[in-house]
C-alpha cells in the first residue's frame, strides 16, 4: 500500500495499493484479449462512448478538481482547467474513429489502398506534475484509433487517473479497454516496457528515465512517445511591452510552483532594459499569491514531496544569487516562495537544469543573435516565449529557437487542438492536435490485383 499526502497539509488522504510485476503483466494480457472486440466497435459506436465519456468527466469536473487540489496542491482555478482539458481531450478524439481514412493510390492492374490500424495495448507512463491531462493526452487518442489503454499514475499522484477510470466505465467502455494500474515505475512501468504484449509506451517525465525507456523499448522495437524536460527561455527584446512582460513572467514560471515542463524557467533581457525589467519583475514576484491551493485567489500552492522540495532547495545554497524572493506560508505543507535568481554565467546550473521548482533565472543578452544562440545552449528544446514589437523579429527568432513550442508576446503552449512535443533531449513525437493519431496507428498497406 502507498500513503497518497496531501502536499499543502501533509496529511495522509488515502492508500492505494501498488501493482506487483505479476498483477502488471496480468493487466497487460486482459488489455491485449480486450484489443480485438474494441477495434471491431463501430467506428460510431466507439465516438458516441468517448463522447460519452467526456460527459461523465464534465459532470465530475468539480470532484475530479478538489481531488486534485487534495492529492498534488494544484490551486483550484488549474485543478478546473485540468479536468475541462480531460473533457476536451475526449471530446476532440472522439471526432476522429470515422475520420481514421487511409489513401487509395493508383497503380497499375489492381487497386492499392491504405489503412490506419490500430497498435494493439499501450501503455502510459504518467507523472506526478499533470496527472489528469497527461494522462488523457495519451488515452484519449489511443482509445479512439482502436487500442486498448493501460495507465501506469505516478506513485505520489494516482487519485484522478483511478476515478477517470471509473468514469471510463460508467460511460460504457467496455472492460479492461481503459485500465489503471498504480504501482512503482521500476516496477509496472518497466512491465510497459518488457512485456511484448505492450506495443507502444507513451511517457512523460524526466530525460533521464526517458532514455532508459527508449533504450528498453529498443529491444523489441517498441514504438515510444517521449515527452521530458525542458529549461525553456523567456526572450524579452528591448522593443517589447516590457511592462506586459515582466507582469507575465512569473505566470510562464511559477504557474503550478514550476512543476511544469513547459516552465519559462530562463528569462533572458536585453540588456538596454534589464534593469527595468528587474524593478518591474520584483513587485510582481513579491506580490504572487503562495498558499492553500483550495482558496480560489491562490496563484501557487505547495511542490508535491519533501524530497522534490529538497532537490529545489539544494540549488540555492548559501550565497546563491537570489535576486529576490515572494513568499509562502510556514507550517506543514512542502511550501517553497517563488525566487529569482541571477546566475553568474550561462553555463551555472540555474541556467542549465530543469530545477523544476519556482525558480526563474534572469540572463542579460546584447543581441538577437545572441539570444537565439543562448536559448538553444542546452539540451533541452521544449518551448520559448519572445517578447518583441518586431513581427519580423518574432518571426525570426521563433524559427531559429530549437523547440517544439514557441509563443510570442504570450506564454501560452497548450492547446487540445494544436501539437505539443519537443526537440534534442526534450522528447519524440507529438501530442495532442491534427496529427495525434499518426502515433497510435501503423499504416497498412494493401494491393488487390483485379485482373486475374
Ligand atoms: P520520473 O522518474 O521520470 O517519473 C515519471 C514517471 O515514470 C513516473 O510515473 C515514474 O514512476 C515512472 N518511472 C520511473 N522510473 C521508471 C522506470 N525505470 N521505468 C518505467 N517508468 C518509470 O520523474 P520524477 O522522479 O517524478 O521527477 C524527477 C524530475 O523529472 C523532476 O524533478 C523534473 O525535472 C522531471 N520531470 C519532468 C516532467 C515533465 O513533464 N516533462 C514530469 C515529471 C518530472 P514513479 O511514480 O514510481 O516514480
Ligand atoms: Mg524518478
Amino acid at each position: 500500500m502507498f500513503d497518497v499526502i496531501n502536499p499543502a497539509t501533509e496529511e495522509v488522504v488515502g492508500s492505494v495499493s501498488m501493482a506487483t510485476a505479476e498483477e502488471a503483466d496480468a493487466a497487460i494480457a486482459r488489455a491485449a484479449k480486450a484489443f480485438p472486440a474494441w477495434r471491431a466497435v463501430a467506428p460510431g459506436d466507439r465516438a458516441r462512448l468517448l463522447r460519452r465519456f467526456a460527459d461523465l468527466v464534465d459532470a465530475d469536473r468539480e470532484n475530479l478538481a478538489l481531488l486534485e487540489v487534495m492529492n498534488s496542491g494544484h490551486t483550484i482555478g488549474n485543478a478546473r482547467w485540468e479536468a475541462g482539458n480531460v473533457r476536451d481531450v475526449l471530446h476532440y478524439f472522439a471526432a476522429s474513429p470515422e475520420r481514421l481514412t487511409g489513401r487509395q493510390i493508383p497503380v497499375a492492374g489492381g487497386l492499392d489502398v491504405t489503412f490506419a490500424e490500430p497498435l494493439g495495448v499501450v501503455g502510459v507512463i504518467v507523472p506526478w506534475n499533470f496527472p489528469m491531462p497527461i494522462a488523457a493526452w495519451g488515452f484519449a487518442p489511443a482509445l479512439a484509433a482502436g487500442n486498448t489503454v493501460v495507465v501506469k499514475p505516478a506513485e505520489l499522484t494516482p487519485l484522478t487517473a483511478l476515478r477517470l477510470a471509473e468514469l471510463a466505465r460508467e460511460a460504457g467502455i467496455p472492460d479492461d479497454v481503459l485500465q489503471v494500474v498504480p504501482g512503482r515505475g521500476t516496477v509496472v512501468g518497466q512491465r510497459f516496457v518488457d512485456n511484448p504484449a505492450v506495443r507502444k509506451v507513451v511517457f512523460t517525465g524526466s530525460t533521464e528515465v526517458g532514455k532508459k525507456i527508449m533504450a528498453g523499448c529498443a529491444a523489441q522495437v517498441k514504438r515510444v512517445t517521449l515527452e521530458l524536460g525542458g529549461k525553456n527561455a523567456n526572450i524579452v527584446f528591448a522593443d517589447a511591452d516590457v511592462e506586459r512582460a515582466a507582469a507575465a513572467a512569473p505566470y510562464g514560471v511559477f504557474d503550478n510552483a514550476g512543476q511544469d515542463c513547459c516552465a519559462r524557467s530562463r528569462v533572458l533581457v536585453q540588456r538596454s532594459v534589464y534593469d527595468r525589467f528587474m524593478e518591474l519583475l520584483e513587485p510582481a514576484v513579491r506580490g504572487f499569491v503562495v498558499g492553500d491551493p483550495a482558496a480560489e485567489a491562490t496563484e501557487m500552492g505547495p511542490l508535491i514531496s519533501d524530497s522534490h522540495r529538497a532537490k529545489v532547495r539544494s540549488y540555492l545554497p548559501d550565497g546563491a544569487p537570489i535576486a529576490f524572493q515572494g513568499h509562502a506560508p510556514d507550517g506543514p505543507g512542502f511550501w517553497f516562495p517563488p525566487t529569482v535568481v541571477t546566475p553568474a554565467g550561462a553555463r551555472d546550473p540555474l541556467a542549465v537544469d530543469e530545477i523544476f521548482g519556482p525558480v526563474v533565472a534572469v540572463l542579460p543578452f546584447t543581441d538577437e543573435a545572441e539570444a537565439i544562440a543562448m536559448a538553444n545552449d542546452t539540451d533541452y528544446g521544449l518551448a520559448a516565449s519572445i517578447w518583441t514589437r518586431d513581427v519580423g523579429r518574432a518571426l525570426r527568432v521563433a524559427r531559429a529557437v530549437e523547440a517544439g513550442n514557441l509563443s510570442v508576446n504570450s506564454h501560452s503552449s497548450v492547446r487540445y487542438w494544436t501539437p505539443f512535443g519537443g526537440v534534442k533531449q526534450s522528447g519524440l513525437g507529438r501530442e495532442l492536435g491534427p496529427d495525434a493519431l499518426a502515433a497510435f496507428t501503423e499504416v497498412k498497406n494493401v494491393f488487390i490485383d483485379t485482373e486475374g
